[in-house]
């Protein structure tokens, strides 16, 4: 099959055997999204080396256990965690932090940068018809923004600012919406934060400076993916206030922390979550995706695929 793969920092299209691993089920990728996380891969993050991506759709083209045979033909998207099934957080059901845990394209598992990828079935969840293959792309960072109304209670009087005018920072406001919550995008790029208002989403260019005490909100969502985020986070919350960090920074953050304590801000890191709720938001037209797709490309076309994603917003492989 073709895939794409990194090898010591460089990406490169190569012919690799189809994989088989037993018990799983055999995925034929018709799509796969390039995210922030794979732009980090590729600078080395995680020290990651196989095959990159893990926001994917496909098709079950096989499966290993018999009970898994009305998988076959299924369309699906995938839970990206695949825990070590003995371990305490295994067997508490939050294998997303099985010290021992595989991560789709991410940690010691290839992704789906190619024509094929297994998974288990209990990863694997099939997509409405009402869903096309391109909003199904999206579902995984859709979850990733439902697992944070699992974390703060917001309602139609909470005020949230999501902080990051990008792919994750669109796609929370309005999951944070669906909730009743009032939502304001909070960007660096005047033109993201117009894309934001077509879409119907309150925005406004990041202020310079803190807000003014009235106007500081509940909850802050920072998904900047900048080392200054929770900082800027801090300008912008009121006392007792949430911030919620979906940013993995990797750079040491130089910052004053007393306003935490004098604040008394609660402050929550938010990674992946529930695959259920996205699916159905989707199946909705809840979350539109359509306006966040920068461009469609082939595998062949990678290194342009990649530059865009670095300034674009969602960059789709077609694969199959
Ligand atoms: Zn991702
Ligand atoms: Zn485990």
């Amino acid at each position: 099959m073709r895939a794409l793969r990194l090898e010591n920092g460089r990406l490169q299209l190569t012919d690799a055997p189809r994989p088989v691993r037993h018990g799983e089920c055999l995925v034929r990728v018709t799509m796969a999204g390039i995210c922030g996380t794979d732009l980090e891969l590729v600078k080395g993050y995680a020290d990651f080396s196989g095959i990159p991506g893990h926001e994917f759709v496909g098709v079950v083209e096989a499966v290993s256990k018999p009970e898994d045979r009305h998988w076959i033909g299924q369309r699906v998207v995938g839970d990206i965690n695949i825990g070590c099934g003995v371990c305490r957080p295994c067997r508490d059901g939050i294998k997303e932090h099985c010290q021992n845990r595989q991560v789709l394209g991410i940690r010691g598992r290839d992704g789906a940068f190619a024509e094929y990828l297994t998974l288990p079935s209990c990863n694997l969840y099939p997509v409405p018809d009402a869903a096309s293959d391109v909003a199904a792309v999206f579902v995984e960072p859709i979850a990733a923004a439902c697992r944070v109304l699992e974390q703060v209670s917001v309602g139609p009087a909470t005020r949230v600012a999501v902080m990051g005018d990008g792919r994750l920072g669109l796609l929370i406001a309005q999951v944070v919406q669906t909730a009743g919550a009032q939502a304001e995008v909070f960007g660096r790029h005047d033109d993201r934060v117009a894309l934001a208002r077509r879409m119907g989403l309150a925005a406004r260019l990041l202020p310079a400076a803190a807000l003014a005490a009235r106007d500081r909100v509940d909850v802050v969502i920072e998904a900047t993916g900048a080392a200054d985020g929770l900082a800027r986070a801090l300008d912008l919350v009121r006392p007792r206030g949430t911030i919620v960090l979906k940013s993995t920074v990797h750079d040491p953050v130089r910052l004053s922390t007393w306003p935490i304590v004098v604040d008394e801000i609660t402050i929550i890191g938010s990674r992946c979550g529930p695959f259920l709720p996205a699916l159905d938001l989707l199946a909705r037209g809840n979350v539109i995706v359509d306006p966040l797709v920068t461009c469609i490309s082939g595998l062949d076309d990678f290194e342009r695929a990649f530059r865009s994603a670095e300034t674009g917003l969602k960059v789709i492989f077609a694969i199959s």
